[in-house]
């Protein structure tokens, strides 16, 4: 358990937070010489194990807990800010995060700071006077202390990890012995700080003219450098100011020399929009749907409490211009704002609307910004020049101070969930968040979450509904097309419908675009052999390798194992290897040959590692310079492209049959929310699905856009079942390359499980395989817990953990998860 935030103590020892997956703060001793200045919510180095780490000052005592031994207790190396970066409110909100999700508060709060910002340390090694002598003395070359010491005595000093890497790892177990006997010395020092501020030069200008009689008379270059300076008035950044004038950099230093500028150094933002052309504003009047949910919303922020909204809206309902104006009136109430966004895919359209509505005072944080560029952003937030945070997931810890809203877009996007220690999840974070601060929250979506819509209904958050499109533009006809009917009629499995492609060349015909989502990516989603029928797997998980053509090689989509595209087959070597299954880029490829004329461009997650060319694509789709965009499921998001009247699903089989329970609500909201892209202007929309399972219940109701007939019977099904929202959910991950430590370990979680659920107020499933039971190089075994009381899941699996701990279970193998949004 995290101890809790603590401000009057002396401040000998401090409870430092680390970034390790533990969920307990560690108690150190501060240097006298710190005292004064640390405080609570500073980053410090703190010696952990072998390593140092830069932990987070948590809580002061003037005397350690009892049951330390104090000369246990090891000092602070080093106080790395004297004015904390973490606020109060950062600190209580990662500690509640932290709590809830049983992760670790360290973990937590490093994550809540921008990449790149913390300090990481190396051991340093140098020779001294008599490891020089020593090294005369010695035979060059013979041993690898010899060996070293002659290095150190060329280049004086060099990282441990440097002289291990050029003289073995022997050099590990050497080097403490040379320093042991005084022939090297061993340091710690700070690596390069990854961000940091980024400095220009800036010239002014002082004086035109020399005043001296007889000075001397300015040459031509340097007339014209001061001419260039003057017409600016008198200031210019020395890059700017040197290519205006055309003449060389000496020219600057000889006037400054001369008195006639000076040239000071000063910060500057990196800005990741700093070349994006801004949309243009249009004034709009909202419709009476619109203003009737902002009328609340403002109110609500008026009142300066805390409040949820769950603004549902059909796709095009014109859910982001209430976005904006509740954003303003925080801002014009002096407060702050937030909005988060699911995924990068969103990002680059969103984040330049708001800038060219909101300005400077927007800051964008998101993973796939430089270090340079998130630091600044981060630090124009945390002095208050930003007072609107947009970004993905862990912008919800934005340093944003008296925050007035909240905005969480596309809520039911399960990319808010950080599917990797630590877990947590961005909405119900920022939901929390905003209770702190006494914000306002909007949740909006045009498919709500089963947990989201359930919360609504109840009453917890306010229900605020937009039923129809702006300018009662009709949704997109959805229609399903029977691949089973298709078979039939051409004796074998076709990619695409006639109907499909003969709808993508009419849309092209009459100059409209379109989307073709396949979720599925790369060219082919496993090979088989035809002679033993045996798949290629990947060595490391259970799972099929995905063929991608571009680089002919074959992927492991988990754990990104990579081989060249074998010859023969690696079990029989037959030749007769057999390409399974489309991906994305397949799709592609058949696209472009059967319509040169369509102007096409692919995105997934291959393409868009690469932020300025996805970027690009995106806006040069909605500039109409692509006619048709191929992809997986990122292109079903938020985007609103006016001229798109297609939108073509190849196939969602492969979701529906995932052993999730969530997949048929996945399932639904995928195909409610692409088939939304269609049809936002002012034409019609047609969508198209193609299915084997026409009869499922997500696809009926997606078909028609019928969300209260989905949310229904999928409520339903989880009442039945048990299933959240009725239960909370719990799940222990045990995680081992040693199938029999792994079980083993998950067998001592059960019974520790059972012990302290003796009245059964738990449901304990498992252990049992988890459905991906090997993954990258280790077999998973998972164990479920269930209780429609929140509280005692909590109690139980707490107190489990507690007595797993005491019997010596290995709990670095444990992962806990609560609310698991993906039990795979
Ligand atoms: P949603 O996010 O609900 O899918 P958007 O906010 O993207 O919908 O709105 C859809 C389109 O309608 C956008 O092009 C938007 O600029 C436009 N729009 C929104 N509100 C109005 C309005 N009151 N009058 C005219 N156009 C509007
Ligand atoms: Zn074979
Ligand atoms: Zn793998």
């Amino acid at each position: 358990m995290n101890t809790p935030v603590n401000k009057d103590q002396q401040k000998n020892f401090a409870e430092i937070a680390v970034p390790v997956p533990l969920r307990r703060t560690f108690t150190y001793r501060v240097p006298e010489e710190y005292r004064d200045d640390i405080k609570i919510g500073a980053r410090v180095l703190v010696p952990f194990g072998k390593q140092l780490l830069t932990g987070y000052a948590v809580v002061f005592h003037s005397e350690p807990d009892a049951g330390i031994p104090v000369e246990e207790i090891k000092d602070i190396a080093e106080l790395t800010d004297t004015e904390p970066l973490i606020s109060d409110e950062i600190l209580k909100l990662t500690q509640w995060t932290a709590d809830y999700y049983a992760a670790s508060w360290g973990e937590i709060l490093k994550a809540s700071l921008p990449a790149g910002i913390n300090v990481s340390v190396e051991k340093k090694v140098s020779i001294t006077e008599a490891g020089k002598k020593q090294s005369a003395a010695d035979t060059p070359g013979k041993t690898i202390a010899a060996k070293v010491l002659a290095y150190l005595s060329e280049n004086q000093a060099a990282p441990l990890g440097e002289l291990a890497k050029k003289f073995g790892t022997g050099a590990r177990r050497e080097i403490p012995k040379l320093a042991k006997n005084g022939l090297v010395e061993i340091t710690l020092e700070e690596k390069e700080e990854k961000a940091r501020p980024k400095l220009r030069r800036v010239v002014r200008l002082l004086k035109t003219e020399d005043a001296k009689e007889g000075g001397k008379k300015l040459g031509p270059a340097q007339e014209k450098l001061i001419h260039s300076l003057a017409e600016n008035n008198g200031e210019m950044p020395a890059v700017e100011l040197i290519k205006a004038a055309e003449v060389s950099a000496s020219v600057l230093k000889t006037l400054e020399k001369r008195g006639f500028l000076e040239i000071t150094e000063e910060e500057v933002f990196r800005d990741p929009l700093s070349h994006a052309t801004l949309p243009e504003i249009t004034d709009i009047v909202l419709t009476g749907a619109q203003s009737g949910a902002l009328q609340k919303i403002e109110a609500a922020i008026a009142a300066e409490k805390y409040h949820t909204f769950l603004l549902h809206g059909i796709t095009g309902s014109g859910k982001t211009e209430i976005y904006i104006r509740a954003m303003r009136a925080a801002l014009e109430q002096g407060r702050t704002a937030m909005m988060l966004v699911p995924e990068i895919a969103l990002t680059p359209i969103f984040s330049r609307r708001l800038r060219a509505i909101f300005g400077d005072e927007v800051a964008i944080l998101h993973s796939s910004l430089s270090v340079g560029e998130r630091f600044d952003e981060w630090r124009r937030l945390k002095s208050g020049e930003a007072r609107i945070a947009i970004g993905t997931r862990s912008a919800v810890f934005a340093p944003l101070g008296d925050l007035g809203v909240v905005v969480v877009d596309e809520e039911h996007d399960t990319s808010y969930r950080q599917h990797e220690m630590p877990f947590y999840h961005g909405r119900d974070v920022a939901i929390m968040r905003a209770n702190m601060s006494n914000a306002v929250v909007i949740l909006g979506s045009a498919t709500p979450a089963l947990e989201s819509f359930y919360n609504a209904q109840k009453g917890k958050y306010e229900y605020l509904h937009l039923p129809d499109r702006i300018g009662n533009r009709p949704l997109a006809q959805a229609e399903l097309v029977d691949m089973r009917d298709v078979f039939t009629e051409k004796g074998k499995d076709e990619i695409f419908s006639d109907q499909l492609l003969a709808t993508i060349e009419e849309t092209h015909a009459l100059g409209e675009q379109s989307i073709i989502l396949l979720n599925r990516r790369g060219y082919s989603s496993f090979i088989l052999c035809r002679s033993c029928g045996e798949s290629i797997k990947c060595p490391n998980c259970d799972i099929t390798l995905t063929f991608h053509k571009r680089v002919n090689s074959l992927v492991c989509h988990y754990c990104n194992f990579r081989r060249r595209m074998p010859e023969k087959c690696p079990n029989c070597e037959s030749q007769y290897l057999f390409y399974v299954g489309e991906g994305t880029e397949q799709l592609a490829d058949i696209l472009r040959d059967k319509f040169p004329q369509i102007r096409s461009a692919r995105i997934d997650r291959d393409t868009i590692s690469r932020r300025r060319l996805f970027e690009e694509t995106i806006l040069d789709f909605a500039a109409g310079e692509i006619d048709m965009l191929v992809g997986t499921q990122m292109l079903a998001k938020g985007h609103d492209f006016p001229n798109v009247t297609l939108v073509g699903v190849v196939s969602v089989d492969a979701g529906l049959g995932l052993p999730d329970f969530r997949s048929a609500e996945r399932t639904f909201q995928l195909l409610t929310q692409v088939a939304g892209r269609a049809g936002r202007g002012d034409k019609p929309g047609r969508v198209l699905i193609q299915t084997f399972y026409p009869e499922h219940y997500a696809l009926q109701y997606a078909q028609h856009q019928d969300y209260a007939g989905f949310y229904e019977e999928e409520l339903a099904f989880r009442q039945r079942f048990g299933f959240p929202p009725f239960v909370s959910l719990a799940s222990v991950l045990i995680h081992h390359s040693n199938y029999e430590y792994a079980w083993q370990t998950a067998q001592l979680v059960r019974n520790c499980l059972q012990l302290v659920n003796q009245e059964k107020k738990v449901i304990v499933l498992g252990p049992a395989p988890a459905p991906l039971a090997r993954l990258k190089g280790e077999f998973r075994v998972q164990i479920l817990l269930k209780s429609p009381n929140r509280k005692r899941l909590r109690e139980v699996l707490d107190r489990a953990l507690a007595e797993v701990q005491e019997r010596h279970g290995d709990m670095r193998i444990v992962k806990v998860e609560i609310d698991p949004m993906n039990l795979m």
